[in-house]
């Protein structure tokens, strides 16, 4: 922290609080244009079932580029949630991603799309399950197809209400799941009163876990706390063959990382997916050689 001396006196400079600086105005500016404008791109990072190498589906991750290079989710989602440019950027997100899904399965691959839906789209009920539901109605996928990612701490931001609005969703047959799983501060007995279908685990419990016996301890706890709960659990931020063996090997249900792939631009995607299912048949072959 900088201390800045002001009028006032001097008080600590916190980068959260400096929300009226001209950089933060003109990202302003030029996130609403491209919210309008449908100047947002998403990527699709594949998630794999380690057991089998199959894909089983992808996240839809946010991408904005502007005139002066790429800005990170990170700094302009926040931004978006704070000023109500959220709800038309996850309904592009969210017809982006079924118009990818629906075009997979048409190819062949019978793919489940993830999108991830902010906090303060869960505190008004009727905008995000029409949302949803009119996304849904306006693609050829199975309603079942698409996971909405809620992080734990959106979760237990407003626990009634946000309970009542994620039992709508599933009323639609969409699949809920708790993304960043570790990081929050919900109570392992909360968890077992949401009407959710998986737990996304943290990628910080991923990172560098060959060394850390405590990770391994938390990934392998916090899996199978997941399992005993009937939870699909995924893993994500696997960057290495090391990590993905070790995670592979504590049994969960898909791994979405570096060492899968990258967010892939929409015209990539069903590329790398023949590519690698084509990689995977290969190496079935040859380990077939040996019986
Ligand atoms: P998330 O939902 O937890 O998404 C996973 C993040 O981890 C993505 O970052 C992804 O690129 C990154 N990642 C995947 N594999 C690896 C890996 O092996 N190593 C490392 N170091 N990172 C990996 P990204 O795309 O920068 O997005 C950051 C966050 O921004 C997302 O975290 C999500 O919370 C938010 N976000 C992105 N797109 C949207 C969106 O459309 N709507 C909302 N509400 N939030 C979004
Ligand atoms: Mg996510
Ligand atoms: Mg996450
Ligand atoms: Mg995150």
């Amino acid at each position: 922290y900088v201390a800045k001396q002001t009028r006032t006196g001097v008080h600590v400079y916190r980068p959260e609080d400096d929300q009226d600086t001209p950089r933060r105005l003109a990202l302003l500016t030029d996130l609403r244009i491209a919210v309008e404008q449908n100047l947002v791109r998403v990527a699709y990072q594949p998630k794999v079932d380690p057991a089998t190498g199959q894909v089983v589906g992808a996240e839809a991750l946010a991408r904005w580029t502007r005139a002066d290079g790429s800005v990170r989710p990170d700094e302009f989602i926040p931004l978006a949630e704070r000023t109500g440019l959220i709800a038309p950027l996850t309904e592009h997100v969210l017809d982006s991603a079924l118009t990818a899904c629906a075009s997979w399965r048409r190819a062949g691959h019978p793919l489940s799309v993830a999108v991830n839906l902010s906090p303060q789209m869960l505190t008004d009920q009727t905008l995000i399950v029409d949302v949803v539901e009119r996304a849904l109605s306006r693609h050829d996928v199975p309603a079942t197809a698409l996971t909405l990612e809620i992080t734990e701490s959106g979760l237990i931001a407003d626990p009634t209400h946000g309970v009542q609005v994620l039992h709508s969703l599933r009323a639609l047959g969409v699949r809920l799941s708790v993304d960043d799983f570790g990081t929050g501060q919900s109570s392992l007995s909360r968890l077992t009163e949401l009407p959710v279908q998986e737990l996304k685990i943290d990628k910080s419990f991923v990172e560098d876990i060959t060394h850390h016996p405590a990770r391994q301890a938390v990934i392998a706890a916090a899996q199978q706390l997941g399992h005993a709960l009937g939870l699909h659990v995924v893993v994500e931020g696997v960057e290495t063959r090391a990590e993905f063996d070790h995670i592979r090997d504590l049994g969960c249900d898909a791994i979405q990382g570096y060492y899968v792939a990258r967010p892939l631009p929409q015209e990539d995607f069903l590329a790398w997916l023949e590519s690698w299912t084509a990689a995977r048949a290969a190496s079935l072959t040859l380990t077939g050689h040996h019986h």
